[in-house]
């Protein structure tokens, strides 16, 4: 069991230890006897853990879906009358935002600024797919190009689905894949990161709370190699994950194999292309949040900034005053900025990082050490570096920390070759006093994503990785339909 409320310190833990998984709607104790411990990234105190499922827990879960996808009448539903569930859970989602915001920082170090906004940023993820049931509903019906017959698009759910998190947001990258999943009519098998198994439960909670049928929603937990299982098991129909590009390839491998469908939102490199005429100030207020959210873990944020020749000096100043005003500290500060890193291994490859940079001759113009008054807790000072040239490692590889490279260029033109010279292609940003030129700039960009002057993510428009950064599409109606498998029934034409 694992729903008692306990309150430590002033942080609200509703889960610490326990020894379930949810399957068929009810928390069933794990078969598995390894566990998984869950660690604060600010105090290295361990406070929570989770059980290792078993090959057979695994079965369960799966079988739950499956039994819940051909019995429950989930699939069968209209898509209006899915939309209800998912408002309910929309709303019995932010009741939960106080556990889900505390758990999260617990669990990854990610600031209270960053995750008291997950569970509402969660919400706004249901209600849109919920706002879809009138686009599902419209009938689809295409004339033969010979006007000789018609066809009636039909969409089916796509079926079982396992869905697979990083610890970077672990609730918002989950329900990301869940809300388009469950408006779809599929049922699913949720895997979290193991450094972040507890927040995702008040996500549990609230599918409960919201009367969503049993096995519909299932989360199971245990290592990157029961991941793996999961992928394979013969009952799934699809996978979604989202994570590093080389698990990202395995799980591909495996699904082409299985010739099952696989949506795959990866690593990143993306640019801040800094265009002459950039306004410093304002380019300032956003820095932080386009450049290093989440200290720096990420996927989409523009760590390599491209700096025009003549304003570099100017450029290298700003970002190094900017990152050097952010308040490093405890996340559970509201005014912390910048919190610790997730785990130790994320702090040494960050570390690692850091290293290649000075060894390569890049220049330090703030942070590069572990920052003093720390002594426990996965702290990185928040680094800028200046002169890096692009067969760095540090120009080239996500290093997925409170890290920048600020490189050089003389012409737009090698900006933009530059910008596209990573192998990844997932966000971006223009900086410029000219949106019409940074637009224009924009089709150039070989990314998925790109902003003007600013980046976030709108549920609304497709998020996809290019290239290195993935395949397939997250959010918008082209997120919905990586849940849904078309069937065209050809027919004389009606009128
Ligand atoms: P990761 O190591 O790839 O793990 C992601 C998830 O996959 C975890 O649940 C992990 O389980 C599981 N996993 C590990 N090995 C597996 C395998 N062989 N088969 C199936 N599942 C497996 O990534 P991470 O370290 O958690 O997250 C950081 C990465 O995610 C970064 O590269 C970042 O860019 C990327 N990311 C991408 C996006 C995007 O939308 N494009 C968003 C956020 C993060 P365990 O935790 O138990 O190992
Ligand atoms: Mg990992």
């Amino acid at each position: 069991m694992g729903a008692a409320r306990m309150g430590i310190g002033a942080a609200v833990l509703p889960y610490t230890h326990t020894d379930d998984l949810f399957i068929d709607g009810a928390w069933v104790k794990a078969d598995g006897s390894a566990r998984t411990l869950v660690t604060n990234p600010a105090t290295e105190d361990v406070w929570g853990s989770v059980p290792h499922a078993s090959a057979a827990d695994l079965d369960r879960a799966v079988s739950a879906a499956r039994r819940a996808f051909a019995g429950t009448g989930w699939r069968d539903l209209a898509p209006s009358a899915r939309a209800v569930y998912l408002l309910r859970l929309a709303d019995e989602v932010e009741k939960r935002a106080e556990a889900i915001s505390h758990t999260n920082t617990w669990e990854n170090g990610s600031p209270v600024a960053e995750t008291s906004r997950a569970a509402s940023n969660a919400a706004a993820i249901f209600r849109y797919y919920a706002s879809l049931a009138p686009y599902m509903e419209t009938p689809d019906i295409r004339r033969f190009p010979d006007g000789s017959a018609e066809t009636v698009v039909r969409q089916d759910p796509v079926g079982v689905c396992a869905l697979i998190a990083p610890w970077n947001f672990p609730i918002n990258l989950v329900v990301a894949k869940l809300a388009p999943a469950l408006m779809a009519g599929c049922t699913v098998v949720i895997k979290p990161a193991s450094p972040t198994p507890l927040s995702l439960r008040q996500i549990v909670d609230a599918v409960v709370a919201a009367g969503i049928p049993p096995g519909v929603v299932n989360v199971v937990t245990g290592p990157g190699s029961f991941g793996d299982a999961l992928v394979r098991h013969p009952q799934v129909d699809k996978v979604a994950f989202t994570g590093s590009t080389p698990v990202g390839r395995s799980i591909a491998a495996a699904c082409g194999e299985l010739l099952r469908p696989v949506t795959l939102e990866l690593g990143g490199k993306s640019s801040a292309l800094v265009l002459p005429d950039v306004d410093l100030v304002e380019m300032s207020k956003v820095l932080i949040r386009t450049c290093m959210r989440n200290t720096g873990q990420t996927c989409y944020i523009s760590t390599r900034i491209l700096a025009p020749r003549e304003r570099y000096g100017e450029l290298v100043d700003m970002v190094t005053a900017t990152v050097q005003a952010a308040a490093l500290g405890d996340p559970m500060n509201p005014t912390t900025v910048f919190g610790p890193v997730a785990t130790a291994t994320q702090r040494e490859s960050v570390a690692g990082y850091i290293r290649s940079g000075i060894a390569d001759g890049a220049r330090v113009t703030t942070g590069g050490d572990v920052p003093s008054g720390f002594d426990r807790g996965f702290y990185l000072t928040p680094t800028v570096f200046a002169d890096v040239t692009p067969g760095m490692r540090i120009a080239q590889e996500e290093i997925f920390g409170p890290v920048l490279s600020i490189l050089k260029y003389t012409t737009v033109d090698e900006a933009v070759e530059l910008a596209n010279n990573t192998g990844f292609g997932l966000g971006g940003t223009v900086f410029s006093a000219d949106t019409d030129a940074a637009f224009a700039l924009a089709a150039r960009m070989d990314t998925g994503s790109i902003g003007l002057n600013f980046f976030a993510s709108n549920h609304a428009a497709p998020f996809a990785g290019r290239n290195n950064s993935g395949l397939g599409v997250e959010f918008g109606r082209e997120g919905l339909h990586a849940y849904l498998k078309p069937q065209s029934v050809h027919r004389a034409i009606r009128n």
